[in-house]
């Protein structure tokens, strides 16, 4: 009989099942794909990002309202004690800006390596290519795993399955069904860190366009009818850095930033506007200036090509055509409205989010086990003892940056504590 059996080899699982056996269990773990840590391998387009140095405060808020779950797991095991980890293993790290870490090497498959022999030093004993298919139960308790047409018996188990994004991974939402066999709810998952359609079709002409250095603002129209005047907004995040255009709408870094504000927004009917400011840096008034000057001085020029050394060239003759202005009029025939309308575009840039892209194509999924059924100081069900959690199957979303490893990875190490 096995003291755990840990149903998952994500880095949730592979650090809770290090951590109990170091701790002298016998741990069984049941990878239903013919290899550990697939996720964990594209983190970052391979590179990573293991951790955030947030303090607990700032880490729990990235989490919005849910954060306060996570204060036990963060004690038991934080961004400074994974990275220490990581050093005893002869894994330097780097820290970027927004305090994000990476393995110095940058590889994940560094991460996944030393993840692998720690569960191997302490004799986890590892099943690839074994999918678990049902939960066993003792009277009142979690008594193991039925897998492979086989009942194997342990004292507890450990849901650690992930949630529903990138479904080649191995994460296709298995656990959501073991739960719900031990009476568990869920909360229905959505696309949390993700890209979004837009209304409007244009983006798809300059799909492939980075949109650099760009300011974006999130605002929500209530859906229920407003009583007359002009309906108010509500800001649901603001962001600034990179965003790219798609051939469905609008992607990019700073987009999966403000996502997770989004979706939800979007997924109760609200009408959520994204508003783009393309040169942040300038007031419309020094933009006017230099449009007159570029009038006065540059009169033989055309417009796209003065508008082209503020903004992407494909992207400025895109919208002086939506904008009914001929790309290659010269500058000395750009009219007051002309003008006014390249600072409309350029500095008020509005697109209407139609819907997420599928959750299998987010990075993180929103939703999962309900925290209040779970007691958040030994990750364990609050419905069947034995019975544990950790990683993305909870129903906890981080932005991108380093967090949703860092959640896995604490919440892993609480369960293999709390045994
Ligand atoms: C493209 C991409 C990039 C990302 N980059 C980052 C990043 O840089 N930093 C960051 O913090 N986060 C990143 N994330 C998110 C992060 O990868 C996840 O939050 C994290 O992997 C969750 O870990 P987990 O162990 O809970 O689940 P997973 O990593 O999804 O692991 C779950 C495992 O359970 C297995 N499994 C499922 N069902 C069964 C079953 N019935 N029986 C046996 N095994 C089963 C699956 O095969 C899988 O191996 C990224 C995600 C994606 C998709």
């Amino acid at each position: 009989m096995h003291d755990l059996i840990v149903v998952g080899g994500g880095p949730a699982g592979l650090i809770a099942a290090g951590r109990a056996a170091e701790r002298g269990k016998r741990v069984l773990l049941l990878e239903r794909g013919p290899a550990l840590g697939r996720k964990l391998l594209i983190t970052a387009g391979g590179r990573c990002n293991v951790t955030n140095t947030a303090s607990h405060d700032a880490f729990m808020l990235a989490f919005g309202r849910q954060g306060g779950f996570l204060r036990d797991a963060l004690r038991a095991f934080d961004a400074p004690r994974l990275i220490e980890w990581l050093r005893l293993r002869g894994i330097a790290v780097i820290e970027e800006r927004k305090g994000r870490v990476f393995p110095a090497d940058q590889s994940a498959a560094t991460v996944l390596r030393a993840l692998a022999d720690y569960a191997a030093a302490g004799r986890v004993e590892v099943r690839l290519n074994t999918r678990a298919q049902a939960l066993l139960r003792g009277p009142a308790r979690a008594a193991g795993v039925r897998a492979a047409d086989t009942s194997i018996e342990a004292a507890a188990v450990l849901l650690a399955t992930g949630g529903l994004s990138y479904p080649a991974t191995g994460a296709t939402g298995d656990g959501y069904r073991l739960a719900r066999e031990a009476g568990h709810t869920l909360v229905q998952p959505w696309p949390a860190v993700v890209a979004l359609e837009t209304r409007e079709d244009w983006p798809a002409r300059v799909q492939g366009t980075p949109v650099k250095n760009v300011s974006i603002q999130a605002l929500a129209y209530a859906a229920a009818a407003e009583p007359a005047g002009p309906a108010r907004p509500r800001k649901l995040a603001e962001v600034f850095g990179e965003a790219l255009w798609t051939h469905y709408g609008i992607s990019g870094p700073a987009i999966l930033d403000l996502s997770r504000d989004v979706v939800p927004a979007v997924l109760q009917g609200d009408r959520v506007e994204l508003r783009l400011d393309l040169r942040p840096a300038d007031t419309e008034e020094a933009l006017d200036e230099r449009l007159l000057h570029a009038i006065k001085r540059q009169g033989k020029c055309q417009v796209d090509g003065i508008l082209g050394d503020l903004i992407a060239a494909r992207t400025a003759r895109l919208l002086l055509e939506l904008n009914g202005i001929d790309p290659r009029k010269k500058m000395c025939q750009v009219s007051k409205s002309d003008r006014r309308r390249i600072l409309r575009a350029v500095k008020g840039l509005t697109l209407q989010v139609a819907r997420p892209r599928p959750i299998e194509e987010a990075i993180v999924t929103g939703g999962g086990i309900p925290l209040a059924e779970v007691d958040p100081r030994r990750m364990e069900s609050r419905l069947l003892p034995g019975l544990h959690f950790a990683g993305e199957i909870l129903d906890l979303a981080g932005p991108s940056g380093g967090y949703n490893l860092q959640c896995a990875f604490s919440t892993g190490w609480l369960v293999a504590e709390s045994l």
